[in-house]
């Protein structure tokens, strides 16, 4: 009988273009899928029911791909560094699997688990599925990892990329007798958002699942239009100009060997300067992705605080009531507030938003953004810590961008980007009938503001902008 290898799934829900299971099928046909629920992470503080939602999908879509390649997916669920030896254990497995990862957590929990397994002898085998690159790959010159993003993504971009690994086939399951030894060992039907103790009765913007982030992708890319109007349409809120696979690369319902091969393909077909630039700045995004994840791995430190001195020990106000009227969506600035609703709303919010709100909470409301990072966590669908830690670092100019302050105003950046303010309407339906004027700028009357009961605003841009850079420059010492 061929010895069993068990392939540990965590964010990579998927049997296409999967690097560790590709090679635990190498290993051996008898290849069984295996998920663990985290108490750890799914009775955390920050956890967002929209981005559990999405992954029991995936993991429902994930047991059909199993069974359709002739094995199975089992969830368990408790402490992995427990549960994960307890399986392997009963099932005799001779080998596990899984796709390391850069987060602290992950990297403290897998070494637990390594060395569970290895006081059973069971083998373990590790490989690198989540970016194009590993962390240790793309190295300056010194051959230090990079803190800077366009020498990185320069460097990045040279090395050549491998190509999409085979989808796990023909694979074999367990027996009855093996099944029912899993089930003793732990393994459990795949429980449901209400299960879980959450609810999120929405439609999510990507349905979970490898079929529609493949879809997605395709629509994305292949018919050239939307990835080559990208860098023209990626700014308008109001426009669904970008590609939207922020969950699946986030859970991995799509390998990013696909999705890049997908965007050089694209990269190829171009036929003027203008299509050949707009890909490339598609690119690009996916190269901030793994410039975050990088820095991440070398530099855990950033999950826990600012990368720059003069933010190490930063006055911010931590108004309360600020805070909640930013989460709300409550501060009077048209452009924030449809934003905070757009997340409330859907789990999501379009990427030049994300860089307003959390420029307005650092900036304007001197609200510390580990206040904002985690209420993003605790909402949206795709949130990533790597990805989520970088832009928060990045818009409170904190973290590692050499661009030394940022403040965004609000009402320029709505000029620019929803001049017609077809964002703001379509997400403060109290204030559509204003006109686009009033909205764009966030100079609306008193009146206004009290017949269509909207607050007026919470600070004044101009004069918190002001106090924030003489602020910054005492810190600065
Ligand atoms: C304050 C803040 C918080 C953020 N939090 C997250 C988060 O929790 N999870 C997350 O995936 N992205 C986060 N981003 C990055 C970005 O906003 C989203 O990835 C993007 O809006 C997702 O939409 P999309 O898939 O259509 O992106 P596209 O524009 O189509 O980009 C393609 C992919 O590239 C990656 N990407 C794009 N921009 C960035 C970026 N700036 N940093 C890292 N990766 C990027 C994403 O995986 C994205 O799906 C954050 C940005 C900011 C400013």
């Amino acid at each position: 009988m061929a010895s069993l290898a068990l392939f540990w799934h965590r964010r990579d829900l998927r049997i296409a273009d999967n690097v560790g299971l590709a090679s635990a099928r190498v290993f051996s046909a008898k290849v069984v899928g295996v998920f663990c629920l985290d108490p750890n992470i799914l009775n955390s503080d920050d956890v967002a029911p929209a981005r559990v939602a999405y992954m029991l999908g995936s993991l429902e879509a994930l047991q059909e791909r199993y069974v359709k390649a002739g094995s199975q997916l089992l969830i368990l669920n408790g402490q992995p560094e427990e549960a994960i030896p307890e399986l392997a254990s009963a099932l005799e497995v001779r080998a596990v699997f899984w796709n390391w990862d850069v987060e602290p957590y992950a990297k403290a929990r897998d070494a637990a688990v390594r060395e569970a397994l290895k006081q059973q002898a069971i083998e373990v085998h590790t490989s690198w599925d989540q970016g194009l690159h590993a962390p240790g790959e793309v190295r300056t010159g010194g051959g230090t990892p990079y803190t800077v993003y366009t020498p990185f993504w320069r460097n990045w971009n040279s090395k050549s990329k491998a190509a999409p690994v085979e989808e796990l086939q023909d694979a074999e399951g367990l027996t009855a007798a093996e099944g029912q030894a899993a089930k003793k060992a732990g393994a459990i039907a795949l429980p449901s958002l209400k299960d879980l103790g959450m609810s999120w009765e929405r439609d999510l913007l990507l349905s979970p699942g490898e079929q529609p982030a493949f879809e997605r992708l395709e629509e994305f890319v292949e018919d050239d239009r939307a990835i080559a109007e990208y860098d023209d349409q990626r700014n308008q809120p109001s426009v669904a100009g970008t590609s939207m696979l922020s969950a699946a690369l986030k859970f991995g319902t799509i390998g990013i060997r696909t999705v890049w091969a997908y965007a050089d393909a694209a990269l190829s077909r171009s036929r003027s300067d203008e299509t050949y630039r707009n890909i490339q700045t598609w690119q690009q995004e996916l190269a901030w992705r793994e410039f975050y994840q990088h820095a991440l791995y070398f530099f855990p430190e950033l999950a826990d605080g600012p990368y720059r001195e003069p933010f190490k020990d930063f006055p911010w106000t931590n108004d309360e009531e600020d805070f909640q009227a930013w989460c709300e969506g409550r501060t009077g600035y048209p452009i924030v507030d449809a934003a905070m609703r757009q997340l409330n709303e859907t789990g999501w919010m379009h990427n030049r938003c994300r860089m307003i709100v959390a420029s307005f909470l650092t900036k304007d409301l001197r609200i510390d953004w580990r206040w904002g990072e985690k209420y993003f966590m605790q909402h949206l669908y795709d949130g990533d810590l790597a990805a989520n830690n970088g832009g928060w670092q990045w818009s409170a100019s904190s973290g590692m961008d050499p661009k030394p302050l940022r403040i965004f105003n609000p009402a320029s950046q709505a000029k620019k980007y929803d001049p017609d303010a077809e964002y703001i309407r379509q997400w403060l339906p109290e204030i559509r009938t204003l006109d686009t004027e009033m909205l764009v700028t966030g100079n609306i009357p008193a009146e206004e503001c009290d017949r269509h009961n909207y607050p007026m605003p919470i600070v004044d841009h101009k004069q918190q902008q002001a106090q924030f850079k003489q602020i910054y420059k005492e810190q600065k010492g």
